[in-house]
């Protein structure tokens, strides 16, 4: 996109639906330009109503493959797409690392879809705050279903569990024994489980495992969960099982706006973001205060980490 455009009129076309527009209002909010704070405000008034799904499991387990099977799902009912692609373990954004997510990228050219990938590094503030910014561009950009998938090392559950609405946790047959040893954080945030690779051997198995396991996270005299995490089977590979997990999604969306537990949710990501936000400026203006003076004096002794910082706090 040629020159700088003002502000306003950059969100205005991301209204419009602008893909151009829309990457460069994202690329300026998580990089966290002079601009960003204006463009966030907008995009934040903008955003709240669409479903956002994180899509979380080991590596290999086939999330890439069922995102572009979703999003090939979610096109046919000609609803609007947006997918995060998150990657704590890398320093590239944009489109770099992307190259060989094919089941994702044949989608590329779809204007009802818009694919961004985010890395950690350079994101002042950490990548928390920048997935909520970019989720606020995709919003005002009309996207109805908003899928956040994190790719590389997988440990990071918990971080997409504070963005989401729904999670979905993949796993696949051959990670049988994996169930047992599952991190409990996995069983507790997951709100659908897939056995994904059912084409493979063992598949009903895993899914019985895997009802078990969740069955017993359930301690004796606690109360009925509103919510009982279904277990799918999908092959992403040949197709199947696909509009059953849509429509597992589709439930548990319903489900939250029909028992407030989405208000509840909603209510928790807004206070990570804002917890993010205080973080970002308490520190950065804390550390624009640091001069050569006070780290000579932290060399002779003067002073110490904790007075100085206690001082350049106030
Ligand atoms: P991710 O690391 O969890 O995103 O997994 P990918 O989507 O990259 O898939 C890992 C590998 O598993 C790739 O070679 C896929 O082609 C393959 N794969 C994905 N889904 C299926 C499936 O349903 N059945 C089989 N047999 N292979 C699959």
């Amino acid at each position: 996109m040629p020159g700088k455009i003002a502000p306003l009129e950059l969100v205005k076309r991301v209204r419009r639906g602008d893909h151009a527009a829309a990457s460069r209002a994202l690329t300026l909010v998580v990089n966290d330009a002079p601009s960003s704070e204006v463009l966030a405000k907008e995009f934040f008034k903008s955003s709240g109503s669409a479903q956002k799904v994180g899509v979380s499991g080991p590596p290999g387990a086939g999330k890439s493959t069922l995102t572009g099977r979703l999003i090939g799902y979610y096109r046919s009912k000609k609803l609007k797409v947006g997918v995060l692609m998150v990657d704590p373990s890398s320093s590239i954004s944009g489109g770099a690392f992307l190259g060989d997510r094919l089941r994702v990228m044949e989608h590329a050219t779809d204007s009802g879809v818009f694919i961004r990938s985010l890395a950690s590094r350079g994101m002042i503030g950490g990548l928390t705050y920048a997935i909520f910014g970019a989720i606020h561009v995709l919003e005002t950009l009309g996207c109805d279903k908003i899928l956040i998938e994190t790719v590389g090392t997988g440990q990071d559950e918990v971080e997409i569990a504070s963005v989401a609405d729904t999670i979905l946790y993949v796993t696949t047959p051959s990670m049988g024994d994996e169930i047992q040893a599952m991190k409990a954080g996995a069983m507790e945030i997951g709100d659908i489980f897939v056995v994904n690779k059912a084409d493979l051997a063992g598949k009903d198995k895993a899914v019985a495992d895997l009802k078990a396991a969740l069955g017993l996270g359930h301690s004796a005299g606690q109360a009925v969960k509103a919510w009982e995490p279904p277990v799918l089977a999908t092959s992403a590979k040949n197709g199947e099982g696909i509009s059953e997990l849509a429509s597992a999604l589709d439930g548990h969306w319903a489900h939250l706006r029909k028992s407030g537990e989405g208000r509840a949710r909603l209510k928790r990501q807004h206070a990570t973001e804002l917890q993010f936000w205080i973080q970002r400026r308490v520190i950065k203006s804390a550390l624009d205060r640091v001069t050569d003076k006070i780290l000579e004096d932290m060399v002779l002794r003067k002073t110490d980490p904790a007075s100085i910082g206690r001082k350049l706090l106030r």
